[in-house]
């Protein structure tokens, strides 16, 4: 059946957790209706109360199954979304995840693995709505890379590699889609305190936290209120950048 709220729809990947939750709740705040993923179909019961918990604090967001490393997932979670609402307005890029090891030590997996989830996967959803976005003469496409796919990071060769791709689909899609109301753009957050960077041996956190001008890691939300101020409909000249979000580790 299909849903007869008319406002506007995004699409968060992994978003049950971490920057996509935050992203999730800021632009379910203002005022969009938000579809976000889990990956794991074992997961379902897990991510459902999840679900659950929102409601009842009254935030309704909409969950749909979809690997993102997976072309066949993505066309599958796309056809659900596009028959639930008919259309999709905002597309953030965010599931991500880290296999760390110096080269030396990285195997194939770690490395195949990364690029899949994090650099394939922008591809392998993008693709299955840019032709409702292009139908629409509308969409913001907000893809979250990472400040190591700026400065590389020692022992993230695959990470480093795959969000510095993120940044070359952003800017090259950006220019495909510039005329037909769609922005494209990238945002590269530093450190922010999620269970990604809470696996990070503790003294190497202390390290990096030491190398943060600001002095701390930073906030979900902090990353989310950007992702929501290029998703609005007046950010429309903005278009293939890249935001770095890093409490001044790195600027360039
Ligand atoms: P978390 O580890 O907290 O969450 C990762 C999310 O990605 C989870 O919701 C997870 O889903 C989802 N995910 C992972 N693999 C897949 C997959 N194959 N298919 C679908 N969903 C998947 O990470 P963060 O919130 O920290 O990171 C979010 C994004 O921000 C990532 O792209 C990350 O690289 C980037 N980033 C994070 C930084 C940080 O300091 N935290 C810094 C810079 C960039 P599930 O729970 O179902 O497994």
């Amino acid at each position: 059946m299909t849903n007869k709220d008319t406002s506007r729809v995004a699409l968060v990947t992994g978003g049950t957790r971490g920057i996509g939750e935050a992203i999730c709740m800021v632009l379910r705040e203002a005022g969009y209706q938000v579809v976000t993923t889990y990956r794991n179909p074992e997961r379902k019961p897990q991510a459902q109360e999840w679900q659950q918990r929102q409601a009842a604090a009254g935030i309704e967001i909409d969950l749909i199954q979809m690997d993102v490393s997976s072309p066949k997932s993505c066309e599958q979670g796309a056809r659900e979304i596009l028959e639930r609402y008919g259309r999709l307005d905002v597309l953030v890029n965010n599931a991500g995840i880290t296999r760390d090891a110096v080269m030396k030590k990285m195997s194939l997996d770690a490395w195949q693995e990364v690029i899949h989830t994090n650099l394939d996967s922008v591809f392998n959803v993008t693709r299955c709505f840019l032709e409702t976005l292009l139908e629409q003469k509308y969409g913001r496409i907000v893809n979250i890379s990472s400040i190591n796919g700026q400065k590389g990071q020692f022992g993230q060769v695959n990470y480093s590699a795959a969000k510095a791709g993120v940044h070359g689909f952003t800017m090259a899609l950006a220019q495909e889609t510039a005329r037909k109301g769609i922005t494209v753009n990238t945002v590269s957050p530093g450190y922010v305190d999620t269970d990604m960077v809470m696996a990070i041996d503790e003294g190497v956190r202390e390290k990096l936290q030491a190398q943060i001008p600001v002095g701390r890691f930073g906030e979900p939300r902090e990353i989310a209120r950007l992702v929501e101020f290029l998703a609005d409909e007046q950010s429309s000249f903005i278009t293939g950048a890249n935001f770095p979000i890093n409490g001044g580790m790195f600027m360039h």
